[in-house]
């Protein structure tokens, strides 16, 4: 993990939580002091420097992740070091469109661009009752959300087309209980939790029903 930011200490964490280890560089002493207990291995060094890479076996690593921001010039001065190094899974933080651009084009295999994936997933949740909305590229969505108030007490046997909006329901969860797989049987429960798939704007259609 090189650049211990918010965004990078996060992620970091995340990973140390899924088992992962985790050799995390910043050059930035009081980054690296702040987090020195909190992270398996945290070093100081200037990531952009690709003999310093070599030196912390940075070449022998399966994936790589630069979550520098604020910075384009390290962040893809730190990629170009990653891919002269030969590290298999290069994943980078972009902070703007051109900035992705630039860090796909001098090799990141992986680029991400946090701020404008999260304001575009909440988004969907402030405008409907969705409580976690994902998206994939081709028009297809998955979401979390109550049970409408209108379906209520209904099975999804008896679920019309004009009731369903073009969505199907793929499981419910019922507070305290697991999640279960829908069943034609299922009757839908008021509170009970829906996990729903279908198109952006279908999903998004029957997360504002009432
Ligand atoms: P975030 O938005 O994640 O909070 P930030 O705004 O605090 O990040 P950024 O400039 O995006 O700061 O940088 C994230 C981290 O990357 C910082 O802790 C910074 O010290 C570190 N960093 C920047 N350049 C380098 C570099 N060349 N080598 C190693 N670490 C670096
Ligand atoms: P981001 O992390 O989303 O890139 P940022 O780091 O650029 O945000 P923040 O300090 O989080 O900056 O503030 C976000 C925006 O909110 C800024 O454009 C700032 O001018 C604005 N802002 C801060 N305080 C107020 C305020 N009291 N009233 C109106 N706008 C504010």
């Amino acid at each position: 993990m090189i650049g211990l930011g918010r965004f990078g200490f996060h992620l970091a964490g995340a990973l140390t939580a899924l088992d992962q280890t985790v050799l995390a560089i910043d050059r930035n002493p009081d980054r690296v002091q702040r987090w020195a207990d909190t992270l398996d291995r945290v070093v100081q060094a200037d990531a952009t420097e690709e003999g310093v890479l070599r030196q912390l076996g940075v070449a022998d690593v399966q994936r790589a992740v630069v979550a520098i921001g604020a910075s384009v010039e390290a962040s893809v001065l730190t990629v170009l070091a990653l891919v002269e190094l030969g590290v298999p899974q290069i994943w980078a933080r972009a902070t703007s469109a051109k900035h992705a651009k630039i860090l796909a084009s001098v090799g990141a295999h992986h680029v991400i661009f946090p701020e404008a994936e999260t304001g575009e997933r909440v988004a969907h949740l402030i405008i409907s009752r969705m409580l976690d909305f994902i998206e994939f590229d081709d028009d297809f969505a998955i979401a979390k959300l109550p049970t409408p108030e209108s379906l209520v007490g209904r099975s999804l046997r008896s679920l019309t087309p004009a009731d369903r909006h073009g969505i199907r329901v793929v499981g419910a969860k019922v507070h305290g209980e697991s999640f279960r797989y829908a069943t034609e049987e299922m009757v839908l429960e008021r509170g009970s939790m829906l996990i729903v798939e279908g198109g952006i704007a279908q999903v998004q259609r029957f997360a504002t029903l009432d």
